[in-house]
């Protein structure tokens, strides 16, 4: 812009100055004409007045002293007297303009070039009283002329104008261009120095907050962005065409043990798995691609897939499930299919060995009662298996099926102690209830079910003579239901693992008393269905209680 400036500045000097020359010396050649020709006027009627005075002697006696020509003419436009020239030789000048003009007014005059155009001849001419026309002519230089005599002092103006307008023009455009160059451009309107650039700065600053505004904007949802990402427990990450990490959620950063400040970097270098790192690259030549693969804390679902614009890939984003659990339930199912085999195994080959040799006769008839009491008891065993199993099944299923309604716990440990009763009996432990209605919004079978079992197995476990308490309490806004027994008591170590299916902590001993393994599992799955909390506390020798707290009213979690 500087050099822009300077340019036009010297520029528009030199042509000032070139025009400024023309005018100057068309107006003082003007001027140098005018004076010419009164000089002319002057010398012609001095030069008249005495060739009047003096007639044709004039010239022979004192010829004129002057620098111009003087021509006397006939008035039939013969020459009678030429300064110059001798008269004889000279044409007739009748046909001249000034002489003409002379002849007819009394007074003429005229301008002529010379056939170089280098020099132009002024003519004035004068008509004497007897009719003759007196004529001074004066060689005047042309313009051209006049130019070329200057052209040494032209060229040193030129000269020094150049310099000179060089000089102001770099000090000029300098002085223009400083304050352009130190506008303050985070204000644009706080710039006062040019009221021509005003509507310029004025869409500057409008443009600043438009780009003030997206960026907030833009921030906002990155922030909406990175808060919903940062919750994921999924790994997300973005990445360029290139593999550059253009985001990364904690939850992935973890998982791939990469620092999350790593945006900008290359993903093959961040990333140190060599799974991931392969699904990456497929995914960056436009294929999906996706794999299980073992991350920190387990097995995850890798999933790489291409962003495709305008048919080329402009970035991948890469997600990672977390199938543990999905692992584990499968193990988890697995296993309780293999479990629930075995178990029914079991009476299975008792009823089919003990059937067998009732079969084959080799059974004495007064053993034949206890071998059908075998077969009936594993029978039996097999029933509460099976639906032990059933009820599980529909726990699992998250009991969908059945009802809420409200339930009054101490009704239903009522029938629980009832429906006991009889072992209870058998076991010499006595059944004890305490408390007071406690009402609760609960499916009735799975309230059911869970005295049921801690209260069978309060009494399975227990020692002749013992006991077993169940208490209700209302506590305002949970209910709290515990059956304590006097039994064999559970130690510590097992204390957690009786909550698994089939666990036991004494495997003959469970069976034997008609123990299925899945009591306490069914209690835990129905614990958690109603929304309730489950506690066991346990010293072997002592005794067992089991607390669980029920929630009034039921926010339903199924
Ligand atoms: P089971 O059908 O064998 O009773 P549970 O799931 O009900 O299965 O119980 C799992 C195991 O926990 C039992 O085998 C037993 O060893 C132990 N157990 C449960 N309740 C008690 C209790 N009240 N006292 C002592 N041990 C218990």
């Amino acid at each position: 812009m500087t050099k822009r400036i300077f340019r036009t500045i010297i520029a528009v000097a030199l042509v000032v100055l070139l025009a400024s020359l023309v005018l100057i010396a068309g107006a003082l050649y003007s001027y140098f004409n005018t004076i010419q020709f009164h000089r002319l006027q002057e010398e012609t009627a001095l030069i008249a007045q005495n060739l009047t005075r003096e007639g044709s002697d004039y010239f022979q006696n004192s010829p004129p002293s002057t620098t111009c020509r003087v021509t006397w003419i006939a008035s039939d436009g013969s020459v009678l007297y030429d300064s110059l020239s001798d008269n004889a030789a000279m044409e007739n000048h009748l046909s001249r303009e000034e002489v003409i003009q002379a002849l007819q007014t009394g007074y003429g005059e005229s301008a002529r070039y010379s056939d170089t155009l280098l020099e132009r001849y002024l003519y004035v001419a004068q008509r004497l009283p007897d009719g003759t026309v007196l004529r001074l002519s004066s060689a005047q230089s042309s313009v051209l002329n006049l130019m070329l005599g200057i052209s040494r002092f032209i060229c040193v103006v030129l000269a020094l104008a150049i310099v000179l307008s060089m000089f102001l023009a770099n000090h000029l455009s300098r002085a223009i261009v400083k304050p352009i160059n130190e506008l303050n451009l985070d204000d644009p309107l706080s710039n006062r120095d040019y009221e021509e650039i005003q509507p310029l700065l004025r869409r500057l600053d409008a443009q600043q907050n438009r780009l003030r505004i997206q960026d907030m904007e833009l921030g906002q949802k990155r922030r909406e962005f990175e808060a919903v990402t940062r919750a994921l427990s999924e790994g997300l990450v973005l990445l360029g065409s290139t593999g550059t990490i253009l985001s990364i959620n904690p939850a992935a950063a973890r998982l791939l043990s990469v620092t999350p400040n790593c945006l900008g970097a290359d993903f093959s270098v961040a990333n140190q798995n060599p799974d991931v790192a392969t699904l990456v690259e497929q995914a960056l030549t436009g294929t999906k691609a996706e794999a299980t693969v073992i991350l920190e804390d387990g097995a995850y679902l890798a999933a790489a897939s291409p962003v495709k614009s305008q048919g080329a890939v402009s970035g991948v984003v890469l997600l990672l499930f977390d199938v543990t659990q999905k692992r584990q339930a499968e193990q988890l199912r697995r296993e309780f299919t293999a479990n629930v085999s075995h178990e029914l195994k079991t009476p299975l080959h008792v009823i089919s060995g003990y059937a067998e040799l009732m079969k084959s006769g080799m059974v004495p008839q007064q053993d034949m009662a206890v071998f059908s009491d075998k077969i009936y008891n594993q029978a039996q065993q097999l029933i509460r298996l099976v639906e032990d199993i059933l009820r599980l099944s529909r726990l699992d299923e998250g009991a969908a099926d059945m009802q809420w309604t409200a339930v009054d716990l101490y009704e239903a440990a009522q029938s629980a102690m009832a429906s006991v009763a009889s072992s209870a009996e058998l076991n010499r432990v006595r059944l004890h209830l305490e408390g007071d209605r406690a009402v609760v919004s609960a499916i009735p079978q799975l309230v059911s079910a869970v005295l049921f079992n801690l209260t069978d197995n309060a009494v399975k476990y227990n020692k002749p003579g013992g006991s077993v308490t169940i208490r209700v309490k209302d506590l305002g806004s949970q209910a709290l239901l515990m059956v304590s027994d006097t039994g064999i008591g559970i130690p510590k170590e097992h204390q957690e693992r009786v909550f698994e299916r089939f666990y036991r902590v004494d495997k003959s001993h469970s069976r034997e008393i008609g123990g299925t393994g899945l009591g306490l599992s069914i209690v835990k799955h129905g614990v958690m269905i109603l929304g309730g909390q489950l506690r066991l506390t346990s010293a072997p020798g002592k005794g067992t209680t089991v607390e669980v707290r029920f929630p009034k009213e039921q926010t339903q979690t199924q």
